[in-house]
């Protein structure tokens, strides 16, 4: 079959020459041979070759470049740019008992590609359709690159819906894996549930963040005798484990999942750390917060992690005032001298706009707090300078007074 050729309607090109891997409808002018879910390549009015990528007439984004190089894509190819990403992984990301994402998509290169590695087990999601076509040979390569057990998938996502595919899940190479795998991250033991826990089991973006607590509560000799941690949209527990690991700490975790709950509520005991210094409750943040302000509760570190209110431009007024709702009620509660950690992962969200929202709830709290540091996703999902969307999540760490 010949390779489908895309042309570009003149003046389209200049986001083509720098490198944004997105082309969509509006920018083309003619098709020719392009099949669904198969790599054209993509010429300019004059017939000059631009880029290579996969196409799909039913997304919106209607191709995807993968190299801007006149060279064919094949098993090598895909084997040269699996090996560079997976090489890129730093320290201790590296590590084989640990959880690593290998492959971030377009942020790696690889549109529509997300590979996750926990312990022996890869977890693959495929977003496109191209992807979808070609998953078994990606994990065949990634068997061969990695000495694994097997690779899952967990193409269970909605953004499939735009590309006209169905949800799927299940084992793409080797042995099933077990109903938990357990993977450290610093002195921690976490669960991981690949088959139905959130994303490919766990929110491996939030790792370094979470590793900061120790040390945020042993440098603080306010902190020595006694620390209240209030973790919100808890999940699994991930930030309130680590903060257990000094003893003076007490960890309210507050999530909707009753399963997320219960997964962590086990990984403290696996942890041979104390459940008395934990609670673990079922309930919608936005409540709980409510109850605690009225009861005039205070702890010594807030954590705000809620998911993604916004996931269209559309939705940006109503996540913000989410948002700025769970800061205000946040900042309320933190003893004077103590910490606010919030996030946002919201990607229509800017860095700069979050700022905004939650300084607009500082205002309204009559708090006083600094910046001690901008957070973000940890190194192991790198962000493509070319590809700015790929900066989802953000955070500030706050010191509140
Ligand atoms: N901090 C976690 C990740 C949080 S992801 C970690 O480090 O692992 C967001 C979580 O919010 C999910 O676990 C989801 O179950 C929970 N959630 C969503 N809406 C909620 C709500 N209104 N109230 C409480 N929890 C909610």
């Amino acid at each position: 079959m010949s390779e489908g050729i895309v042309t570009l309607a003149a003046g389209r090109e200049k986001t083509i020459e720098r490198r944004h891997p997105w082309i969509f409808s509006g920018a083309i002018a003619k098709e020719k041979n392009a099949v669904a879910g198969e790599i054209v390549s993509v010429v300019d009015d004059r017939g000059q070759f631009l880029a290579r990528g996969y196409y799909n007439p039913t997304s919106q984004i209607r191709i995807r470049v993968m190299t801007w190089t006149d060279r064919f894509i094949d098993e090598d190819w895909w084997r040269t740019k699996l090996q560079r990403a997976i090489n890129g992984r730093l320290g201790r990301y590296g590590d084989r008992a640990g959880g690593t994402r290998l492959i971030n998509a377009e942020s790696d290169f690889l549109p529509g590609l997300i590979v996750d590695r926990y312990g022996d087990w890869l977890v693959l999601q495929a977003l496109t359709l191209y992807i979808d076509k070609n998953k078994k040979m990606i994990a065949s390569l990634l068997a061969e690159l990695l000495p694994i057990k097997g690779v899952y998938e967990r193409s269970d996502v909605d953004v499939r819906d735009k590309e006209g595919m169905k949800e799927e899940a299940g084992v793409l190479w080797g042995e099933e894996p077990p109903e938990l795998i357990y993977i450290h991250e610093g002195s921690i033991r976490l669960p991981v549930d690949v088959r139905h826990g959130h994303k490919t089991g766990l929110y491996l973006d939030q790792s370094a963040n979470r590793l900061m607590l120790p040390d945020l509560i042993s440098q603080n000799p306010s902190m020595a005798e006694r620390c209240d941690v209030l973790n919100l949209f808890s999940f699994t527990g991930g930030f309130g484990l680590h903060a257990l690991t000094l003893p003076q700490t007490f960890v309210t975790n507050v999530d909707l999942s009753a399963n997320a709950l219960e997964m962590g509520k086990q990984a403290v005991a696996d942890n041979g750390l104390d459940n008395k210094r934990v609670e673990w409750i079922e309930d919608n943040a936005f409540g709980f917060v409510r109850g605690e302000f009225a009861e005039e509760r205070q702890y010594e570190i807030v954590v705000l992690d809620p998911p993604k209110f916004a996931p269209h431009e559309k939705q940006i007024e109503k996540a913000a005032r989410g948002y700025k709702d769970l800061n205000l009620y946040s900042f309320r509660m933190v003893r004077p001298g103590g910490y606010l950690m919030t996030f946002s992962c919201s990607g229509a969200i800017s860095p700069d706009l979050f700022q905004k929202i939650v300084f607009g709830a500082l205002e309204d709290s009559k708090r006083d707090a600094q910046i001690v540091q901008h957070l973000s996703a940890a190194p192991d999902h790198p962000i493509a300078l070319t590809f700015p969307e790929g900066e989802y999540l953000k955070g500030l760490l706050l010191k509140v007074y």
